[in-house]
């Protein structure tokens, strides 16, 4: 029987597709790989996900879990064909407590959806990829993701206190709980966040939640080079200021925006700085204009604070058009999200010149210079057209990596390994860290059906 009847049987009709235009959609995310799967199953309940498991398991059929497809390194992409599972229709927000500061949703919530809800009751979940208005919290929780304004409020990882996880065999796993702290036996909630998939499937997450800090200012300024941006943002941390995002862009950014949005949107200068500070009202605004001293007296060409809600978001608008800006550019945009110690900031930004210069693809850099996750985008012509320019990125790849290895920094700070930085795995890991890796997946998934093709493979 063909796989799509067995699991029709198995679980619902309405629930497994196998038409042409669904198995085209679940092929892939928003990199470059793609493979359809033989069958996708949109589960509603996790017993559903528990039973098609044991079925994968015994046949061993390959078991490709996603959340919205907005990955942005192939993770999601079902290498092995077999059945692409979709989390997306799990999408309840099941509880928002004040008085324990959790909320319990399944994995398929649109994270931006999760902010809006708990906002209402002045409560707070930090984690800001931009992609918030379409991933999904699970996806944040398979790849750990982050956004701006971890640099002050940690990652994905520091708010998930409790999974549900189904693991390979259909077994089901509850670690943590509703509480904010818990030492009880290994940390196995923190192993699951950012498997990527391949150690079991997650069909409820309890995130903790903080007050909702109730104001917010924005600094932004434009510097002659990045090193003079580079400095003030050391000089922030130096006078004992810990911003809630602290975002840097250099001259290729502001130049694409530029041409994108027009001459009067962008600040004269080659290097953008964006500062946030966020908590109590009097205590934002004092700081807000202690940074504005601190940054002026280093001579930008430009300074802009606002404190109302709405202006802050209006500085932020061109932060935002940045990932915009360098695709009107035409060229095929390749955004790394390695992350460097931050005082290799400037080194960094010169490093990218030295890439442009030996292969000829202009490189823009922007991104969270706070905690050094700094985006490296290649901007390459004829990418999807001509595999010598595929080559040339690779290398040029291996040159950026064996760099920032080099530096004590990591190949990926949000995205994840995916199938996009298999290559450099090995380089970015110890023998005994993949061996340990192998291990855990071993004992978690013996017959390999999670998410194979991926990086342990
Ligand atoms: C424009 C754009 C901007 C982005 N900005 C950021 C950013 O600022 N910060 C950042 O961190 N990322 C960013 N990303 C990357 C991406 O949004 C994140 O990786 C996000 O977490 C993916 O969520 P998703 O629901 O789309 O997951 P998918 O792409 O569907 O899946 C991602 C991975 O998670 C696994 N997975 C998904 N759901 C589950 C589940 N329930 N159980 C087990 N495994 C699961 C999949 O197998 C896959 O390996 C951006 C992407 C785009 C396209």
């Amino acid at each position: 029987m063909a796989l799509a009847d067995e699991l029709r049987r198995l679980l619902a009709d309405e629930i497994v597709a196998d038409d042409a235009e669904t198995l085209a959609a679940h092929s892939g995310d928003k990199w470059f790989a793609a493979e359809q799967p033989e069958v996708v199953v949109f589960a509603e309940r996790t017993e559903q996900v528990r039973a098609l498991l044991r079925f994968a398991n015994e046949h061993h059929v390959a078991v490709t879990a996603r959340g919205a497809g907005y990955g942005y390194v192939g993770g999601c992409v079902p290498v092995r064909r077999g059945i692409a599972l979709s989390l997306a229709r799990m999408n309840r927000i099941r509880e928002i407590n004040f008085a324990d500061a959790v909320a319990i949703v399944e994995p398929g919530v649109i994270t931006g959806q999760l902010q809006r809800a708990v906002r209402k009751q002045k409560l707070f979940y930090p984690p800001d990829p931009a992609s918030l208005e379409n991933c999904t919290i699970g996806g944040n929780v398979a790849t750990n993701a982050g956004g701006p304004r971890c640099l002050k409020y940690g990652v994905t990882r520091n708010y998930v206190v409790g999974l549900e996880i189904v693991l390979a065999n259909g077994d089901l796993l509850r670690t943590g709980g509703r509480v904010h702290k818990n030492k009880t036996g290994f940390d196995l909630t923190g192993l699951f966040v950012g498997s990527e998939g391949m150690l079991g499937v997650v069909t409820e997450i309890t995130v903790r939640l903080i007050p909702h800090p109730p104001a917010r200012a924005t600094l932004s300024a434009a510097f002659d080079t990045m090193q003079e941006a580079a400095a003030a943002v050391q000089e922030i941390f130096a006078r004992g200021f810990l911003p809630s995002s602290l975002e840097i862009a250099d001259h290729f950014v502001l130049e694409a925006a530029r041409r994108d949005v027009g001459t009067a949107s962008v600040p004269a200068g080659n290097a953008h700085l964006l500062v946030d500070v966020d908590g109590q009202l009097e205590s934002v605004r004092v700081e807000i204009e202690l940074l504005r001293e601190i940054v002026e007296a280093r001579r930008p060409n430009y300074v802009e604070v606002a404190t109302e809600e709405a202006d802050c978001e209006k500085l932020w608008a061109l932060r935002r058009q940045f990932s915009n800006s360098l695709r009107a550019t035409g060229l095929t945009k390749l955004n790394q999200d390695i992350v460097v110690p931050r005082s290799h900031l400037v080194d960094l930004v010169e490093f990218a010149e030295h890439l442009r210069a030996k292969y000829g693809f202009p490189v823009a850099t922007f991104g969270h210079a706070g905690d050094g996750n700094i985006h490296v985008n290649i901007m390459a012509d004829r990418y999807n057209r001509e595999a010598a320019v595929r080559e040339q990125v690779e290398h040029a790849l291996d040159d950026l990596f064996q760099q920032v290895l080099a530096w004590g920094g990591v190949i990926t700070g949000e995205h994840g390994i995916g199938l996009a930085k298999k290559r450099w795995w090995p380089q970015a890991t110890s023998d005994v860290s993949r061996e340990l890796h192998r291990a855990l997946k071993r004992t978690l998934d013996p017959n390999g059906i999670l998410n194979p093709g991926k990086f342990l493979d």
